[in-house]
């Protein structure tokens, strides 16, 4: 990452925790993981999750690992998997080793079972899932003993090996720990860590037809990997009992500490692959990689870049305090790194016509400008002008409000990096719709200052003859709330969030662009003056011989009014 756009190093909880375990001798180095079930492709605050663990072990200069959290077969496919990599490598992180697999513990998992089994500290349970929800009591109330806890120990063995060889229907009998039916915490509630289910793993194939539950196996495969500092987001808090009472009560001698911070919620946008799903099932959006999506993968063919998304993750912060965000701060992040390192150029996405009737080809040809004003490295382009130019429509005012300063009737305004003109004529339709204006140029102008007056407007421009067009796919939020899933309805119930979706997140519009970024290649970005920031798409860059670009984000500021 280009040093450029980090901002400082900002410490937090699970830094000092990391500080203090280095300097105590507990750790001499550390390793994290990031965890994500490859049921859906990355969000924005998988984002936040990435940045941290595999940030805090290259800061450390300790590992983290990459592991599908593989133990729902019906949800979980190879797709999802190559999704997953292919993110955390977009934004610019390297896994230690091979990509680790949940389903690689399967085994070991199924072995510390037996264990647990022959401790006396886990039981076959024939209750029903039904029967079991009545028995686990509430907040309020402790829970209920199966009738089938006290299963002696042969007993258990031969019917979770029986489990195992699939002698049970799905759903039939559990393997569950033995903890407290009356404790105050739901989850040591005698947890169940195995269910029958028989589905095809994308992994194991038909191998096994029980499946481990996550509490169990996510602290074990943490042990198995020496992971040291298990981060994970404040849901989990009270699963953290839990996922010490497994490691402690099975024979393996490393003990992970697990710790929570806040998941990042973004406003106008969602954060659950579920309900992403959904958007992607509905046919609301073209697919996972959808620029309207806050999947790494959508933000990625929205046209951010990997830098911005990780100055982004390291200006929200990690902390245990609500954690919802501003879609600003993801968007102003990114234009701070797009700001220096997009080759700027002029374009034109709702033109009017301009005639230049003084026009001389002779004296007026194509100028050479800079793609940026503070990176000369960027290079230059030839910017042609020709008679028939393209004007943004907004340029002009038949009627200015207050200090306008650009296109009006008898006014002059600069054209940028060329001369400034004087518009003479506006011509309008029968419907009295302005269809082009005759404006002439005044030949002394070029990279001066017009005698005796002051012309403040510069405007952007491009030159009819030369122009290319280009589809602008026009990018907006996806949704009209805030929180499109957290708003509830007179009844008290949520509201779907579907109700929610803006008609106006994608326009798609006929723009004129310099002759420049002809043949661009796919994601490549560029800033259009006084318009934002755009990237050629990724996926299909040209459509009907048109380049087409996405809009990124806008931008703040435009440089003349
Ligand atoms: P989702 O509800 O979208 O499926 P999840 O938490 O179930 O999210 P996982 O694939 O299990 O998704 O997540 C992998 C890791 O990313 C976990 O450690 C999880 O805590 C973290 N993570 C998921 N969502 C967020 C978020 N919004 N903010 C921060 N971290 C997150
Ligand atoms: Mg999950």
């Amino acid at each position: 990452m280009s040093t450029e756009h980090s901002a400082p190093v900002v410490s937090n909880f699970i830094r000092s925790t990391i500080d203090a375990d280095l300097a105590s001798g507990k750790h001499a180095s550390i390793v994290t993981r990031f965890p994500p079930e490859p049921n859906g492709y990355l969000h924005v605050g998988h984002a936040k999750s990435i940045c941290l663990n595999f940030g805090l072990a290259e800061d450390y200069a300790g590992k983290c690992h990459l592991r599908m959290d593989d133990t729902n077969p019906e949800k979980e496919s190879d797709e999802y998997v190559q999704a997953i990599k292919e993110g955390v490598e977009w934004l610019g992180f390297k896994w230690d080793g091979h990509v680790r697999f949940a389903s690689d513990y399967f085994d070991a998992l199924y072995d510390y079972a037996l264990e647990l089994i022959a401790s006396g500290k886990a039981f076959v349970d024939d209750l029903s899932a039904e029967e079991m929800r009545a028995y686990r009591g509430s907040l309020t109330e402790p829970g209920r003993e199966s009738p089938y806890r006290t299963r002696s120990v042969e007993e258990n063995l031969d019917l979770f090996t029986r489990m195992k060889a699939g002698e049970f229907a799905d759903g039939s009998k559990t393997l569950r720990l033995k903890i407290d039916m009356s404790s105050g915490n739901v989850n040591l509630r005698d947890p169940v860590i195995y269910r029958i289910r028989r589905a095809h793993h994308h992994r194991t194939g038909d191998k096994w037809c029980i499946y481990p539950m996550y509490d169990y196996t996510h602290c074990i495969s943490d042990a198995l990997e020496g992971i040291t500092h298990s981060l994970c987001t404040l849901e989990f808090e009270d699963h953290r009992p839990l996922y010490d009472w497994v490691l402690d009560n099975i024979s393996i001698a490393c003990h992970p500490r697990q710790y929570e911070f806040s998941r990042l919620e973004l406003m106008y946008a969602l954060t659950s692959k579920r309900k992403l799903n959904q958007l992607v099932v509905d046919g609301v959006v073209s697919g996972w990689d959808d620029p309207r999506m806050p999947t790494i993968a959508g933000m990625r063919r929205r046209g951010m870049s990997p830098e911005g998304i990780r100055l982004f993750a390291q200006r929200i912060g990690v902390s245990r305090s609500e954690n919802v965000v501003d879609m600003s701060i993801l968007e102003g992040a990114v234009r701070d790194t797009l700001e220096g390192e997009s080759p700027r150029v002029m374009a034109v996405v709702n033109p009017l016509k301009v005639t230049l009737t003084n026009f001389d080809a002779a004296l007026a040809g194509s100028r050479s400008a800079p793609f940026h004003p503070k990176h000369p490295e960027l290079g230059e382009r030839d910017v042609p002008l020709s008679r028939e130019i393209w004007i943004e429509r907004d340029d002009f005012a038949a009627v200015p409000p207050p200090k306008w300063q650009r296109l009006i009737e008898g006014g002059e305004v600069r054209l940028r990096y060329s001369y400034v003109v004087k518009c003479d004529e506006v011509v309008t339709d029968a419907s009295g719709e302005i269809t082009e204006l005759r404006c002439s140029i005044d030949y002394d102008t070029l990279g001066k200052n017009p005698e005796g007056r002051k012309v403040k407007g510069v405007i952007h421009w491009v030159s009819a003859e030369h122009a290319l067009e280009a589809e602008v796919r026009w990018y907006d939020r996806l949704f009209t709330e805030a929180r499109p899933d957290a708003v509830r309805g007179e009844d008290g119930e949520y509201v779907d969030f579907r109700h929610f979706l803006s008609e106006n997140s994608l326009k798609t519009i006929t723009a004129y662009v310099e002759p420049a970024v002809k043949d661009a290649a796919p994601e490549t970005r560029y800033h259009f003056e006084r318009v934002g920031y755009f990237v050629t798409d990724r996926i299909d860059h040209v459509a009907g011989g048109k380049p087409v670009f996405n809009r990124t984000v806008g931008l703040k500021d435009t440089w003349a009014k």
